[in-house]
């Protein structure tokens, strides 16, 4: 965004991230406009979230994909749909040795330092940042939050020497990145989710403080919540705790914005977002009585939404919707082995070939859609074929093919999933 002042010269605005924004996969880079449809409406009831296209490298690697596919369908459904609101380009989970292929055509970068997380920071970091925050020590008082948080001084030392290098490592490179880009011109937000343990609110605080230091203009933050985000099935955990907790995440954010000047509209970002039924109206709730603003991120959802479109569709499509279950069912270790923490597969309940050859298209549809309560929902078929999308990258031009003949049916499964089953009750009820 620019503006010409008096000068003639453009007067730089930072590209400043929604406050509802909401992000969506789409692997085989067909689905941009009927998910764009789904935010459009979201917008006719009267609640504007920006969507941003995310595909992670991992992702581009499996499929064979080239970050600028993203950009390039996600412009031409914008052109298409006349969408004249805010939308972004996610380079997803990158790291300074994935980041430079992303540069020209995102505009939302989510810096992963996970990896950093735990290995130890240098001594000295260390006692900097104890030394620079003393506020930090004892009973903090944050607004909203459930209780004071109570923090001794070994507390703070222990917390800032797990995650100072992560902080260091996602300075590095957010500064690479403005190096390239322009800083006014990205969206940065710092994630932690792929890690082993939940941060805390009182880790939260800490971490937000150290990359105010380090001067990193997040506008959000993924941290790894409570409980289970297991792909494409619902939360696992105790929702009452989420919500306690997230509810205090909240405050946290408010409080680092006003006390450590990160940018004003720092916010939650929520990852392996999609298909969390039971957390949405938690999440709902939270917003309308702060006022705050989220991001949500899904992915592999829209791939599901494919193939539930093709075993509807019938003929040609369903009969590649039944090979590829086929051939997952003969991989399963190897697709699993990459998603062990994030699946809950009970291979007893998975059907065999036999038994899916025998089904309807609406039978195997039902088999795959998250409709929980549905007599045919099978959670166990629908994650095994959630983590076999590069079996329908392998089949190529067929799978394109079938996507393209049966579009009208396909995009309404990925239409209706986005809108009705998440959009409308993360924001909306
Ligand atoms: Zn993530």
């Amino acid at each position: 965004m620019s503006l010409e002042a008096a000068t003639g010269e453009p007067l730089r605005l930072v590209l400043t991230l929604e406050k509802f924004s909401f992000g969506v996969g789409d692997r085989f880079a067909h689905q941009a406009r009927a998910q764009l449809r789904a935010f459009e409406m979201l917008a006719a009831d009267g609640i504007d979230a920006a969507p941003v296209w995310n595909k992670s490298n991992r992702e581009h690697t499996l499929i064979g994909s080239q970050p600028q596919s993203v950009l390039d369908a996600a412009q031409a459904a914008v052109k298409v749909l006349g969408w004249s609101k805010g939308w972004h380009v996610d380079a997803d989970h990158i790291r300074l040795d994935t980041v430079d292929r992303f540069i020209a055509c995102s505009d939302f970068f989510t810096i992963d330092v996970a990896d950093s997380i735990g290995k130890q920071a240098r001594a000295g970091d260390v006692a900097a940042f104890v030394a620079r925050h003393p506020e930090l020590i004892g009973t903090v008082s944050i607004a909203g939050a459930g209780a004071p948080f109570q923090t001794t001084r070994s507390d703070i030392e222990r917390v800032a020497a797990k995650y100072l290098l992560a902080v260091q490592d996602a300075a590095s490179v957010y500064r690479h990145i403005a190096s390239r880009k322009g800083g006014a011109n990205i969206i940065a937000e710092v994630s932690i989710d792929e890690t082993d343990a939940p941060q805390t609110p009182p880790e939260l605080l800490i971490i937000l403080a150290a990359l105010a230091d380090e001067n990193v203009p997040l506008q959000t933050i993924a941290p790894k919540f409570t409980g289970r985000f297991n792909k494409a099935v619902d939360y696992v955990g105790d929702p009452a705790r989420f919500e306690r907790e997230f509810n205090d995440d909240i405050s946290v954010v408010a409080h680092a914005v006003a006390r450590y000047g990160l940018p004003a509209n720092l916010k939650l970002s929520i990852h392996s977002g999609s298909d969390k039924f039971s957390l949405y109206p938690i999440i709902r709730r939270a917003l309308a009585r702060t006022g705050a603003g989220v991001h949500v991120k899904t992915a592999g959802t829209t791939w599901l939404e494919e193939l539930i479109g093709l075993a509807e569709a019938g003929g040609d499509g369903l009969q590649l919707a039944k090979e590829l279950y086929a051939h997952a069912l003969d991989q399963v270790d190897e697709l699993c082995a990459p998603y062990a923490t994030v699946i809950d597969i009970d291979r007893a309940r998975l059907p065999s070939a036999r038994t899916v050859n025998g089904w309807s298209g609406a039978q195997l549809a039902n088999a795959l859609r998250h409709i929980p309560t549905h007599p045919q929902f099978n959670p166990h078929a629908r994650q095994l074929m959630h983590v076999s999308f590069k079996l329908a990258a392998k089949a190529g031009a067929r799978y394109l093919r079938l996507l393209e003949e049966n579009e009208a049916v396909v995009a309404t499964q990925v239409t209706e999933n986005l809108y009705r089953r998440h959009l409308r009750p993360v924001f909306v009820g």
